[in-house]
């Protein structure tokens, strides 16, 4: 049987495509700077009605560090079950 060095190819990249989502922090947090989070309101958005929002703790999901239910950032998304 002839060896397809495409099909090899194909057959690294699917491996190491496993290999590195397995090693992924999926779980990594951003950075207030990089999500320019800040303690205030923008435009009467504000973090305690954000889909991310952990209100029990005052931590966000996806943004690191202690956040402000009155804090806001580029991340946001409101929380479709709030009216
Ligand atoms: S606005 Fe940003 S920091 Fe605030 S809860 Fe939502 S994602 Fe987290």
């Amino acid at each position: 049987m002839k060896v397809s060095p495409r099909r090899d190819f194909f057959r690294y990249m699917a491996i190491f495509g496993l290999a590195t989502w397995g090693v992924t922090p999926l779980l990594a947090k951003g950075t207030k700077e990089k999500t320019m989070y800040q303690d205030s309101p923008k435009d009467g958005k504000t973090c305690v009605e954000c889909l991310h929002f952990l209100p029990e703790t005052n931590e966000c999901k996806i943004v690191e560090g202690s956040i402000s239910p009155e804090g806001w950032c580029i991340l946001y998304f409101k929380d479709p079950r709030l009216k």
